[in-house]
C-alpha cells in the first residue's frame, strides 16, 4: 500500500525511526480501524521484492516495521528473507489472525475482537498491544496476556477516538495491574504519518 520513513509512534519501539512497509489487504474488520483504505488489496499497487528493496535502500535506517492491513494474510517468508539478507531489523504489527510466517526480530501482537487470533501467535509475541475502546477491553487484554510468554511486554493503548474517555481508566488500571504499561499513539499527537 505504501512505503515511508517515519518514527514509530506506539508500543515498545515508540520514538524509534523506522521504515514502514504497509501491505494492503485486511479482513479483520475493526469498526474503529484508522486505515480502512487498506482493506481491499486490489486498491493498491503491486511491488516486487526487488522494487521494495530499491525503494528503501536510501533511507538512513535499518529498522523496518511491516504493517497493514494485516500482513500475515500473506506468506512473509520470501520478503523477510530478502530484507534480512540486507541486514534489516524486522518488526511486524499484526492482529495475529493468521499463522505466523517469516523471520521476525520483534512481533507486536494486537488482538482484535472482530477476528480471533491464530494460536501460533502467542509463542511469537514480543509485545501484546491491547487497544482499549471500552471497559470490556480490559478483560479481553487479560485473556490474551494469559497466553503469551512471560517475557512479552504488555501495553494498553486507548483507541484514538475514545482516548479522552478511556485514558484515565487505563491509567488507573495500569496502576492497579502493574504488569501493564501504557502506549499512546504519539505520532497522532505529533502529526506525523
Ligand atoms: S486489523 Fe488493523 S488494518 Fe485490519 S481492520 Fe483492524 S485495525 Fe484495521
Amino acid at each position: 500500500m505504501e512505503i515511508f520513513y517515519s518514527i514509530q509512534g506506539e508500543g515498545f519501539y515508540s520514538g524509534t525511526p523506522a521504515i514502514f512497509i504497509r501491505l494492503g489487504g485486511c479482513d479483520v474488520g475493526c469498526v474503529w480501524c484508522d486505515v480502512k483504505e487498506s482493506w481491499n488489496e486490489e486498491d493498491h499497487p503491486f511491488f516486487t521484492i526487488p522494487e521494495i528493496l530499491s525503494q528503501i535502500k536510501d533511507y538512513p535506517c535499518k529498522t523496518i516495521i511491516i504493517t497493514g492491513g494485516e500482513p500475515l494474510m500473506y506468506d512473509m517468508g520470501e520478503l523477510t528473507a530478502a530484507l534480512k539478507e540486507k541486514g534489516y531489523q524486522l518488526n511486524i504489527e499484526t492482529s495475529g489472525a493468521y499463522p505466523v510466517t517469516g523471520q521476525w526480530d520483534w512481533v507486536c501482537f494486537s488482538p482484535k475482537k472482530f477476528k480471533a487470533p491464530n494460536e501460533s501467535i502467542y509463542a511469537h509475541a514480543d509485545e501484546l498491544k491491547a487497544i482499549v475502546f471500552n471497559k470490556s477491553d480490559f478483560d479481553f487484554a487479560e485473556e490474551h496476556a494469559e497466553k503469551v510468554n512471560r517475557t512479552c511486554k504488555l501495553y494498553l493503548q486507548p483507541e484514538w477516538s475514545k482516548a479522552e474517555k478511556m485514558t484515565p481508566q487505563i491509567i488507573e488500571y495500569a496502576k492497579d495491574h502493574s504488569r501493564w504499561n501504557i502506549s499512546l499513539q504519539t505520532h497522532k499527537y505529533l502529526n506525523i504519518p
